[in-house]
Protein backbone atom coordinates (compact mmCIF):
# COMPACT_ATOMS: atom_id res chain seq x y z
CA UNK A 1 0.00 0.00 0.00
CA UNK A 2 1.00 3.21 -0.51
CA UNK A 3 0.41 6.23 1.23
CA UNK A 4 -0.07 9.34 -0.41
CA UNK A 5 0.46 12.97 1.33
CA UNK A 6 -2.87 14.45 2.34
CA UNK A 7 -2.60 17.46 0.33
CA UNK A 8 -2.55 15.38 -2.67
CA UNK A 9 -5.43 15.79 -4.96
CA UNK A 10 -7.91 13.62 -6.58
CA UNK A 11 -6.84 14.27 -9.42
CA UNK A 12 -3.08 13.46 -8.41
CA UNK A 13 -4.08 10.25 -6.82
CA UNK A 14 -5.46 8.71 -9.64
CA UNK A 15 -2.95 9.80 -11.86
CA UNK A 16 0.03 7.88 -9.22
CA UNK A 17 -2.52 4.85 -9.13
CA UNK A 18 -2.29 4.39 -12.78
CA UNK A 19 1.41 5.18 -12.73
CA UNK A 20 1.85 2.56 -10.35
CA UNK A 21 -0.27 -0.15 -12.11
CA UNK A 22 2.19 0.72 -15.38
CA UNK A 23 5.52 0.75 -13.43
CA UNK A 24 4.34 -2.47 -11.47
CA UNK A 25 3.04 -4.21 -14.99
CA UNK A 26 6.33 -3.16 -16.49
CA UNK A 27 8.51 -5.09 -13.70
CA UNK A 28 6.59 -7.79 -13.27
CA UNK A 29 6.91 -8.35 -17.29
CA UNK A 30 2.67 -8.78 -17.24
CA UNK A 31 2.06 -8.99 -21.07
CA UNK A 32 -1.15 -7.59 -20.69
CA UNK A 33 -3.20 -5.49 -18.55
CA UNK A 34 -6.10 -3.17 -18.60
CA UNK A 35 -5.84 -0.31 -16.06
CA UNK A 36 -9.60 1.08 -15.47
CA UNK A 37 -10.08 4.33 -14.37
CA UNK A 38 -13.44 6.40 -13.15
CA UNK A 39 -11.36 9.71 -13.20
CA UNK A 40 -12.39 11.46 -16.82
CA UNK A 41 -9.86 14.02 -16.38
CA UNK A 42 -7.23 12.22 -15.73
CA UNK A 43 -8.14 9.76 -18.72
CA UNK A 44 -8.08 12.30 -21.24
CA UNK A 45 -5.23 14.32 -19.58
CA UNK A 46 -3.06 10.82 -20.95
CA UNK A 47 -4.99 10.07 -24.02
CA UNK A 48 -4.85 14.07 -25.25
CA UNK A 49 -1.85 15.47 -26.93
CA UNK A 50 -1.36 18.22 -24.29
CA UNK A 51 -1.61 17.79 -20.31
CA UNK A 52 -3.89 20.94 -19.62
CA UNK A 53 -4.26 20.61 -16.03
CA UNK A 54 0.17 20.57 -16.07
CA UNK A 55 -0.06 17.74 -13.74
CA UNK A 56 3.98 16.41 -13.16
CA UNK A 57 2.36 13.04 -13.16
CA UNK A 58 0.68 12.91 -16.91
CA UNK A 59 4.25 12.77 -18.70
CA UNK A 60 5.62 10.63 -16.35
CA UNK A 61 2.48 8.05 -17.03
CA UNK A 62 3.14 8.97 -20.91
CA UNK A 63 7.09 7.77 -20.74
CA UNK A 64 6.05 4.76 -18.75
CA UNK A 65 3.51 3.78 -21.19
CA UNK A 66 6.33 4.34 -24.13
CA UNK A 67 8.67 2.32 -21.99
CA UNK A 68 5.85 -0.52 -21.64
CA UNK A 69 5.88 -0.53 -24.97
CA UNK A 70 9.11 -0.95 -25.85
CA UNK A 71 9.66 -4.19 -23.02
CA UNK A 72 6.83 -5.94 -24.42
CA UNK A 73 3.70 -4.88 -21.84
CA UNK A 74 0.53 -4.73 -23.27
CA UNK A 75 -1.58 -1.73 -21.67
CA UNK A 76 -5.17 -0.87 -22.04
CA UNK A 77 -6.55 2.42 -19.61
CA UNK A 78 -10.27 2.40 -19.98
CA UNK A 79 -12.92 4.57 -17.87
CA UNK A 80 -14.83 2.78 -15.83
CA UNK A 81 -18.65 2.79 -16.54
CA UNK A 82 -20.74 4.48 -14.04
CA UNK A 83 -23.91 2.76 -12.32
CA UNK A 84 -25.62 5.71 -13.53
CA UNK A 85 -24.69 4.62 -17.32
CA UNK A 86 -25.81 1.06 -16.71
CA UNK A 87 -29.10 2.21 -15.18
CA UNK A 88 -29.53 4.53 -18.30
CA UNK A 89 -28.59 2.09 -20.82
CA UNK A 90 -30.60 -0.99 -19.29
CA UNK A 91 -34.02 1.94 -19.46
CA UNK A 92 -33.53 1.97 -23.15
CA UNK A 93 -33.16 -1.64 -24.05
CA UNK A 94 -36.34 -2.23 -21.89
CA UNK A 95 -37.97 0.95 -23.85
CA UNK A 96 -39.48 2.66 -20.62
CA UNK A 97 -37.02 5.53 -20.28
CA UNK A 98 -37.24 9.21 -19.24
CA UNK A 99 -38.61 10.80 -22.64
CA UNK A 100 -42.05 11.95 -23.41
CA UNK A 101 -42.92 9.36 -25.35
CA UNK A 102 -42.15 7.07 -23.42
CA UNK A 103 -43.85 8.48 -19.90
CA UNK A 104 -46.90 8.92 -22.13
CA UNK A 105 -47.11 5.62 -23.07
CA UNK A 106 -46.55 4.35 -19.47
CA UNK A 107 -49.60 6.84 -18.38
CA UNK A 108 -47.24 9.09 -16.75
CA UNK A 109 -47.67 12.17 -18.43
CA UNK A 110 -50.53 13.61 -21.07
CA UNK A 111 -48.08 14.96 -23.99
CA UNK A 112 -45.88 12.78 -25.59
CA UNK A 113 -44.10 15.77 -27.82
CA UNK A 114 -41.25 17.14 -27.85
CA UNK A 115 -40.66 21.16 -27.07
CA UNK A 116 -39.43 21.31 -30.60
CA UNK A 117 -43.00 20.20 -31.65
CA UNK A 118 -42.69 16.88 -32.91
CA UNK A 119 -45.56 14.59 -31.95
CA UNK A 120 -43.13 11.64 -30.41
CA UNK A 121 -39.95 12.68 -28.08
CA UNK A 122 -38.43 9.57 -28.53
CA UNK A 123 -34.67 8.81 -28.24
CA UNK A 124 -34.79 7.91 -32.05
CA UNK A 125 -36.04 11.43 -32.51
CA UNK A 126 -33.61 13.24 -30.37
CA UNK A 127 -30.96 11.35 -32.27
CA UNK A 128 -31.57 11.09 -35.89
CA UNK A 129 -34.59 14.36 -35.83
CA UNK A 130 -34.49 16.63 -33.08
CA UNK A 131 -33.24 20.41 -34.53
CA UNK A 132 -32.79 21.59 -30.86
CA UNK A 133 -30.74 18.02 -30.29
CA UNK A 134 -29.56 17.43 -34.43
CA UNK A 135 -26.07 18.74 -33.94
CA UNK A 136 -25.23 17.61 -30.54
CA UNK A 137 -26.08 13.91 -30.96
CA UNK A 138 -23.24 13.71 -34.07
CA UNK A 139 -20.79 11.87 -31.94
CA UNK A 140 -23.73 9.51 -30.71
CA UNK A 141 -25.29 9.55 -34.35
CA UNK A 142 -22.09 8.50 -36.06
CA UNK A 143 -21.23 5.49 -33.29
CA UNK A 144 -24.53 4.04 -33.69
CA UNK A 145 -24.82 4.41 -37.05
CA UNK A 146 -21.30 2.94 -37.08
CA UNK A 147 -22.27 -0.28 -34.91
CA UNK A 148 -25.52 -1.46 -36.48
CA UNK A 149 -26.24 -1.42 -40.69
CA UNK A 150 -29.97 -1.99 -40.15
CA UNK A 151 -31.90 0.31 -42.06
CA UNK A 152 -35.03 0.50 -39.26
CA UNK A 153 -33.35 3.38 -36.98
CA UNK A 154 -35.46 1.37 -33.95
CA UNK A 155 -33.49 -1.69 -34.97
CA UNK A 156 -30.36 0.32 -35.25
CA UNK A 157 -30.02 1.66 -31.93
CA UNK A 158 -31.42 -1.27 -30.34
CA UNK A 159 -28.64 -3.47 -31.86
CA UNK A 160 -26.27 -0.90 -30.84
CA UNK A 161 -27.33 -0.62 -26.96
CA UNK A 162 -27.46 -4.64 -26.94
CA UNK A 163 -23.78 -4.94 -26.68
CA UNK A 164 -22.52 -1.10 -26.13
CA UNK A 165 -18.75 0.25 -26.14
CA UNK A 166 -17.50 2.31 -23.73
CA UNK A 167 -17.08 5.29 -25.58
CA UNK A 168 -21.22 4.87 -26.89
CA UNK A 169 -21.72 4.29 -22.93
CA UNK A 170 -20.31 7.87 -22.49
CA UNK A 171 -21.72 9.39 -25.87
CA UNK A 172 -25.05 7.80 -24.05
CA UNK A 173 -23.90 9.55 -20.61
CA UNK A 174 -22.96 13.24 -22.43
CA UNK A 175 -25.78 13.22 -24.75
CA UNK A 176 -28.68 12.78 -21.52
CA UNK A 177 -26.19 15.78 -19.36
CA UNK A 178 -27.09 17.75 -22.63
CA UNK A 179 -30.34 17.14 -22.85
CA UNK A 180 -30.73 17.88 -19.33
CA UNK A 181 -32.54 14.58 -18.76
CA UNK A 182 -31.22 11.61 -17.17
CA UNK A 183 -32.99 9.03 -19.86
ZN1 LIG B 1 -37.55 17.46 -30.90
Amino acid sequence: MFKLSSYTSVFSAEAYAIYTAITVSIDLRIPKITVVTDSKSVFESIKGSHNYTNNYLIPLIKSALEEAETKGTEIRIRMKITREVIVMINRLRSNHYNLNYSLYRKNLIDNSSCPCSSPHQDIIHLIYECSYTYNDARFLRYTVDCASRAEDKMIKFSQAIANPSPCLCRLIQNFSKFCGRQF
